[in-house]
């Protein structure tokens, strides 16, 4: 059984030397436990603040030597569960290995997915993600401007495409302009502003002529800072993550926004909510599945995944993803 296992602490950008591969037997399941082989590993942003000694405080921390922990879609290959039969796809928490031993508890049968992968993207956590921020919090009107950062990442490339099917008009923030091609052309956007390009802030306000109405956040950071000015009155922002700064990075330049910020939202009487996911899959779950499913068979939203192959390469894989080389929902293929 390889195992990604924790080997350090990283202080700043997380690098190869956090993490090692072991191998151990492979394990037994006992009475009422199924051998759950993964197939698919999701690779996922919270992942760097569980690395840290002390965390958000809502995902618990990884400890030194454990394995990385982590959402997968698993197949039963041994089952002395009564309820799990073997050959079962399951949406399941097996975390940077080939097998894990499971109870049963939390395991999710796929059996109506096209793709079961999508149980990773833009069916599962991220698209639910997305559906919560922008409908419950966002709540887009017709004809309003809607920006989204991380716009062709997991979760902002839902974000803008749920935007666009409420009527808004949709402006993302993505790095680099082969993922702002793909933003406009292929996810419809109506525009998108390469965060690299030293004009980046000019050209965003350029693309929001009317304000920003709603701000999807994801990134904080210098994207946050172009956003702050262009805020309407009475905008909403979902605070959906604030990836720039898991890192440890401080914002550009090092000056205290702090005054900026909270000049923008007391004086444009902004609503900024934060939300954590895993607090809503009881009340909204069932919900988001009904809306999103026909959405996707019928190519009305599409999923982008960017599917890496190889357990061993989940390490370079997730720096990739944090450093914004992937487009779309980074997923590792581990087995057949
Ligand atoms: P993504 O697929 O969007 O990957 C992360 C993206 O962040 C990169 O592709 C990159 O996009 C962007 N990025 C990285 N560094 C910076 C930076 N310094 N400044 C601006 N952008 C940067 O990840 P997810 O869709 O999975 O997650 C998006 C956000 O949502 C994260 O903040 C995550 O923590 C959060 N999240 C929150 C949840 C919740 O319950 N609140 C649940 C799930 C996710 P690019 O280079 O194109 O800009």
């Amino acid at each position: 059984n390889r195992r990604i296992i924790l080997a350090a602490r990283p202080s700043g950008f997380p690098s190869l030397r956090d993490f090692r591969l072991v191998t151990e037997p492979v394990p037994a399941p006992a009475d009422g436990e199924v051998l759950l082989q993964t197939v698919s590993l999701s690779l996922d942003p919270y992942m760097r603040n569980v690395m840290e000694e002390v965390g958000p405080g809502y995902a618990p921390r990884v400890e030194l030597g454990a394995p990385m922990v982590g959402a997968t879609v698993s197949r039963v290959v041994a089952s002395r569960h009564r309820g799990m039969r073997e050959g079962d796809l399951v949406l399941a928490a097996a975390g940077w290995q080939d097998y894990a031993v499971s109870d049963g508890t939390g395991l999710t049968v796929i059996d109506d997915m096209r793709q079961p992968s999508h149980a990773l993207s833009g069916l599962g956590m991220p698209g639910f993600t997305a559906h919560v921020g922008l409908l419950d919090i966002g709540k887009p009107r017709q004809g309003e401007t809607v920006v989204v950062a991380a716009a062709t990442g997991a979760v902002g490339s839902i974000a803008g495409q749920l935007a666009k099917l409420a009527g808004a008009r949709v402006v993302g923030v993505a790095g680099g302009p082969l993922k702002c091609a793909h933003a406009v052309q292929v996810l419809g956007f109506d525009a998108c502003i390469d965060r690299h390009d030293p004009r980046f802030a000019v050209n965003l306000r350029d693309a929001c002529p009317d304000g920003i109405d709603v701000y999807f956040e994801n990134v904080g950071g210098a994207v946050l800072l172009a956003v702050l000015p262009l805020l309407s009155i009475g905008a909403r922002v979902p605070l959906c993550g604030f990836v720039a700064h898991y890192n440890g990075a401080g914002t550009p330049g090092g000056e205290d926004h702090m005054p900026a910020l909270l000049a923008a939202l007391l004086q444009k009487r902004v609503h900024m909510q934060g939300f954590i996911i895993l607090d809503h899959y009881g009340a909204r779950f069932g919900a988001f599945q009904q809306h999103m499913r026909p959405l996707v068979d019928d190519g009305s939203i599409r999923i982008d995944e960017a599917v890496v192959a190889g357990l061993e390469n989940a390490p370079s894989a997730f720096l990739d993803m944090l450093a914004g080389r992937h487009l779309g929902k980074v997923v590792v293929a581990v087995a057949d």
